[in-house]
């Protein structure tokens, strides 16, 4: 069994040891030291970094009391060997899991809500409770759990015996064996739990819970604590802010200031369709057949040709046919107030290797053809 120093004390950052065993798997090494104050991945937390005699350590496990580290290089046995483990990490994520205990104790306490899945990352935290809870829950559980940190109350980690365990109140997500640790933080959580954490609660800094919504039958929180919350408010204080410039817009105005710039472009947006319909129309240029136009014109959309269609339906065209060149052929649309246009667009598509169809008054559809060809087909057809 390897002398597990993190479990007594978080605060060790560097350690001496010797090196028990070492051997090759694949291209790598599996270290086994005399102690370590390496965590290896457990109860939702990742392994820590670091090195050993200034080799990477690349991961670290702990199988039936012994704790491996792999490395990418052979380190002799028997060596007496400098580690040191990447503080900044391992402290953020203690702020994170001592938050997470935070959150999960006041809920707990406030509404009688079991954790029942914790996931920890180095950029966000999901906490699943089981029951539904709203809005104004969550905040107040984001509130009392920073109140905590205010306190800075004391986080200790104790080995009941199994009677004590027994008399216990806790939080448990695993099951406990004979040597159960239990970290207690203040009044606010008592809870089993293998990995490191801050001395105190003052330390987390900060818990800000960014995200919380239904999940299977319980809630799911998003949350962060510390330096990580540090960084997630200076990230979204960075975005505000360039878009305080883009709107200009105050501090607190920029969501006003969207929704704004939003109607204004829904106002925009009509306005164009309009005028480009009305720019259709000037364009166009109808030849009369009678009582019946046909034109061919180029760049619209089914929407324009049926406006200009229309338009000309209202100035006294019986039959309108109408062309516009697009990338491969020709969008037609064909409108009548006297005749089933479906008889002609039948013709054209069957003359064109045409596609589309419609209502005995209005049809749409594509064509391909030479531009000669199709002037003398819609001609024949608009003097029937
Ligand atoms: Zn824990």
């Amino acid at each position: 069994m390897t002398e597990k120093i993190y479990l007594n004390d978080s605060y060790c950052k560097e350690f001496s040891a010797t090196v028990v065993s070492c051997g090759k798997k694949d291209n790598l090494y599996e270290i086994i030291l005399d102690k370590t104050a390496f965590f290896p991945e457990g109860g939702g937390q990742s392994a820590d970094c670091g090195t050993i005699d200034g080799n990477t350590v690349t991961d670290v496990q702990e199988k039936n009391g012994v704790v491996v580290h792999t490395t990418d290089k052979e380190i002799p046995v028997g060596k007496e060997v400098e580690c040191a483990i990447d503080w900044e990490l391992r402290f953020s994520r203690m702020q994170s899991h001592s938050g997470e205990h935070i959150v999960s104790g006041v809920a707990h306490t406030l509404f009688d809500c079991t954790n029942v899945g914790f996931h920890m990352s180095d950029t966000l935290m999901t906490v699943d409770l089981d029951k539904a809870l709203s809005a104004e829950d969550i905040a107040r559980i984001e509130l009392l759990s920073n109140q905590a940190i205010y306190k800075n109350l004391e986080i200790k980690a104790i080995y009941p015996t199994k009677e004590e365990l027994e008399n216990l109140d806790f939080r448990s997500k695993i099951e406990l064996s004979d040597d159960a640790r239990i970290v207690i933080i203040g009044d606010i959580d008592t809870c089993a739990c293998c990995a490191p954490h801050v001395a105190r609660t003052g330390e987390i800094g900060i818990i800000k819970i960014v995200n919380a919504y239904s999940y299977k039958q319980g809630t799911r929180i998003e949350m962060l604590a510390g330096i990580n919350a540090l960084s997630d408010y200076a990230s979204l204080n960075l975005a505000n802010k360039e878009l305080m410039g883009l709107l200009s817009a105050s501090r607190f105005s920029v969501n006003d200031a969207v929704v704004k710039q939003n109607e204004q472009l829904l106002s925009l947006k009509t306005q164009n369709a309009q005028m480009s319909k009305r720019l259709a129309l000037l364009e166009l240029e109808p030849v009369n057949v009678g009582d019946s136009v046909y034109a061919i014109t180029k760049n619209l959309t089914y929407d324009e040709l049926r406006h200009c269609a229309n338009s000309l339906q209202e100035q006294g065209a019986k039959t309108c046919i109408l062309l516009s060149e697009a990338e491969e052929g020709y969008l037609y649309v064909v409108a009548s107030k006297e005749r089933d246009v479906r008889e002609i667009v039948k013709e054209l598509n069957a003359k064109f290797s045409g596609k589309g169809g419609g209502k005995p008054d209005y049809a749409q559809g594509k064509l391909i053809g030479d531009v000669e060809e199709l002037k003398k087909a819609m001609e024949e057809k608009l003097k029937k």
